[in-house]
């Protein structure tokens, strides 16, 4: 087993999950063997995701913000990438809101099953309720006065409050930036190394990932043994992957309008990191790959490449954008909660916002999604719903992830005359 890749071993775990569920619904208690001492290991495995997310925003975000330093030395080429990638992400979020909207693969859910899910998750719903209550009562101006804690020990103390994390980060990280190097550079340093501990945290809370779904895929066959869940989950795999692939359109589009070379030459030069994306999941592994690819194949200067390209990969992500915009609205759809509109523009702000703050490691992705379901009121539970499906969905994200950090690395390149032709 142990030179099987992780995503194979996850697969596996998958399969043999859903196996051992049908089998154990066919023996007399089996399903309640299931709840008692398969399905706790499960939860562990989630609670473990939702216990590393806010140590994991505060780590990569002012790790993030405070490696923009060079934005002040490089502001010409700084503003351009910024800008293009908040651009990049608004357009993949509101791709896959777009998407889910009109496929909407939760409504397939029959209204039974939707109850037997409801009641499963009553207690989120009803603190889902309770926030509700009090979102109602509360003025216009209420959910940006929320973004602000007044006591950050506080915050930090639920993982609701991931938005008046992500504020606190980003305030801290842009202080450091405005201090002089000596006086920031102990807790730049403090925060590098805390981040490179977070992301080995989430490597070994990953290696438990092929048990943890095992134990996920078994209790969700046995609490819901009709195909019609697994038929919802596969439309939403399929809404999803309509919008990756939408992406790549864009980025083909980008790539012709702003840079004037063919798409087909650039897919054709990124082709060696997506495949190393798909494979690894995770667009910081990846990194040395496609600026090779960057740069020798596609002839963007090594000067906007390793600038372009690192903050890329920690802030651009716009397949994961895609993912928490199509995932967050499923999951309301699955529990038969309706989002208005105005629940809508949020997710596509906190989406962004959750994007950039989302590792490039593989996984990232879902733990952060914790933080758009929160603050859209819809019930964190839902993440048991589509974790059993999320590893080979990741590989995808990433490969859009990596190219779209590809394709705004020709964009800077073109706009400062640093591509050759
Ligand atoms: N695995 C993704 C990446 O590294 C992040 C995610 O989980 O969405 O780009």
């Amino acid at each position: 087993m142990k030179n099987i890749a992780l995503h194979w071993k996850i697969l596996i775990g998958m399969a043999l999950g859903v196996v051992y569920g049908l089998v154990l619904s066919f023996v007399d208690g089996g399903g309640d063997f299931i709840g008692d001492f398969i399905k706790p290991f499960g939860t562990i495995f989630i609670n473990l995701l939702k216990l590393i997310a806010i140590p994991l925003i505060l780590a990569s975000l002012i790790k993030g913000v405070s490696d923009l330093k060079d934005i002040s030395k490089l502001s010409q080429m700084g503003g351009r990438t910024i800008l293009t990638y908040v651009a990049t992400t608004l357009i993949a979020v509101t791709i896959g809101l777009i998407l889910v909207n009109t496929i909407q693969p939760g409504k397939s859910i029959s209204v039974e099953t939707r109850q037997e899910l409801v009641e499963a998750y009553a207690t989120d719903a009803d603190q889902k309720r309770e926030a509700a209550a009090k979102q109602q009562e509360a003025g216009p101006l209420q959910a940006l006065v929320d973004i602000v804690p007044s006591n950050i020990f506080a915050a930090a103390t639920n993982n609701r409050n991931m938005l008046q994390i992500i504020f606190f980060a980003l305030f801290f990280g842009i202080g450091m930036i405005l201090l002089p190097e000596e006086s920031s550079q102990p807790v730049k340093a403090f925060f590098d190394s805390f981040n490179a501990i977070i992301l080995k945290l989430i490597d070994m809370i990953m290696m438990a990932a092929p048990y943890g779904v095992f134990a996920l895929l078994a209790a969700l066959v046995v609490e819901a043994p009709s195909l019609e869940l697994f038929q919802a989950l596969a439309l939403y795999a399929v809404t999803l992957l309509l919008g990756l692939g939408a992406m790549i359109i864009v980025y083909s589009i980008i790539v012709k309008v702003f840079t004037g070379r063919s798409p087909s030459t650039f897919f054709k030069g990124i082709a060696p990191a997506q495949l190393l994306a798909f494979s690894t999941s995770s667009s910081a592994a990846t990194l040395p790959i496609t600026m090779e690819c960057v740069e020798e194949n596609l002839g963007v200067d090594k000067e906007v490449t390793s600038f372009v390209l690192p903050i890329g990969a920690t802030i651009n992500m716009d397949g994961t954008s895609v993912y928490q915009g199509v995932a967050a609205v499923f999951i309301a759809q699955a529990f038969g909660l309706d989002l208005s509109l105005s629940a809508q523009l949020g997710i596509i702000f906190t989406a962004t916002l959750a994007s950039i703050g989302t590792a490039a490691v593989p996984s990232a992705g879902i733990v952060m999604l914790v933080i758009v379901l929160a603050q859209a009121g819809i019930p964190e539970a839902g993440l048991a719903l589509i974790f059993a499906i999320d590893r080979p969905l990741d590989m995808c994200r990433t490969i859009v992830n990596v190219t779209g950090d590809a394709a705004v690395s020709m964009l800077v390149g073109k706009s400062i005359g640093k591509l050759k032709d």
